[in-house]
């Protein structure tokens, strides 16, 4: 691993609503700001489909981000693609960010990472991400166009998957965790009379096995009274087990709730001075594009307030100064 770079004003770790829009708001007070992150535009790259996100009638998940992320550029943001295993505080106050390759050093950092899928945690599941197993139906469905592909899961994410899926599949297997789904479910109408779609109600996946990508999902019953196990052969399988917060590398360094998720103020203030945190990784109930974004600004100035008091200068409380930048952010 290298010696850390020069010192950051503030390290943000994740590139989508919240960690993008913190960028932006820290760039523009001229703070030096680096976001480090495994991709940009996080769980809304999931979805061609957005429709509530002021300003945009409609508009992809990849579309908006990548606006957000331009933006955040052009007024100095810099950029890392790389994991974040591991965040401390030094003696001196500062924190140290350790990636997979590097380490970075900052005055105040920025929690944005947000919410990851959900692991079956079943035997191959490991072994075949990204030879099969898939937890992104709209980034790898086409991958297998008229294949026979299963999906795997419980409520709402699963039936949204399996609509898209079933309009690439040749055949697709819905492996439904739940022991039932409502009739009156406007997604469970929209795919029960379709002829490739079968429905394994109440089953969940034992394991995955294949040769250099998947071929076998083996599934099993889950009611008592209907021993069932069955061997579907197909070539992919998706998971839609819903999100988890990821939080393990910052337990010790900032309280969590009981589901792992960072508890913030209004403000966007942890437990831990000098660390801040916005989106869906915080213990806000509403998990939405633009409520991500509405607590990255605040999480932004106060870093940004945090970083000036160190030095002994003046707090702002907006962000309202008009900033000459060489590139013009997008329109
Ligand atoms: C299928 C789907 C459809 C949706 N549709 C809508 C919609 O129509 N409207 C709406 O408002 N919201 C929608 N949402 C919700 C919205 O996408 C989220 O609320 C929003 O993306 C949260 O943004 P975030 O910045 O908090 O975190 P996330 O989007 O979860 O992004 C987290 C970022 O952190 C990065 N990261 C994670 N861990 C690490 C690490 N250890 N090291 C480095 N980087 C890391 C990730 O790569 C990612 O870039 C949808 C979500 C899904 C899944």
């Amino acid at each position: 691993m290298e010696l850390p770079q020069d010192n950051y004003d503030c390290i943000v770790i994740g590139a989508a609503s919240a960690g993008l829009t913190a960028a932006l708001y820290l760039a523009r007070q001229a703070a030096s700001t680096l976001v480090i992150s495994k991709d940009i535009g996080g769980q809304a790259l999931l979805t061609d489909d957005i429709e509530n996100y002021p300003g945009f009638a409609q508009i992809s998940g990849f579309e908006l981000m990548n606006k957000f992320q331009q933006q955040a550029a052009a007024y100095g943001a810099e950029f890392v693609y790389d994991e974040v295993t591991e965040v401390s505080k030094l003696q001196n106050g500062n924190f140290s960010v350790k990636t997979r390759n590097q380490e970075y050093v900052s005055t105040a950092l920025i929690l944005a990472f947000g919410k990851t899928p959900r692991n079956l945690d079943v035997p191959g599941e490991e072994a075949f991400k990204g030879r099969g197993v898939s937890y992104c139906a709209v980034c790898d469905g086409p991958l297998y166009k008229k294949q026979p592909i299963a999906v795997v899961g419980i409520g709402e994410h699963v039936l949204q998957a399996a609509v898209y899926l079933s309009g690439i599949a040749s055949k697709l297997y819905v492996v439904y965790k739940g022991s039932r789904i409502s009739q009156d479910d406007e997604l469970y109408q929209q795919l029960r009379d379709k002829e490739n779609v079968e429905f394994l109600i109440n089953y969940s996946v034992e394991k995955i096995e294949g040769e250099m990508t998947v071929n076998t999902v083996s599934i099993k019953s889950n009611a008592k009274e209907n021993p069932d196990s069955r061997e579907l052969k197909v070539e992919g399988l998706f998971v839609e087990m819903g999100y988890v917060a990821r939080t393990d590398f910052v337990k010790g360094l900032v309280e969590l709730t009981k589901n792992n998720e960072i508890i913030t103020d209004k403000l966007g203030l942890t437990s831990q001075e000098g660390v801040f945190a916005a989106g869906d990784v915080t213990d806000i109930p509403f998990k939405q594009a633009v409520i991500s974004a509405g607590q990255g600004s605040s999480a932004a100035l106060s870093a940004y307030n945090y970083i000036q008091k160190k030095l002994g200068k003046t707090a702002v409380r907006s962000d309202w100064k008009s900033v000459k930048v060489e590139a013009k952010p997008p329109q």
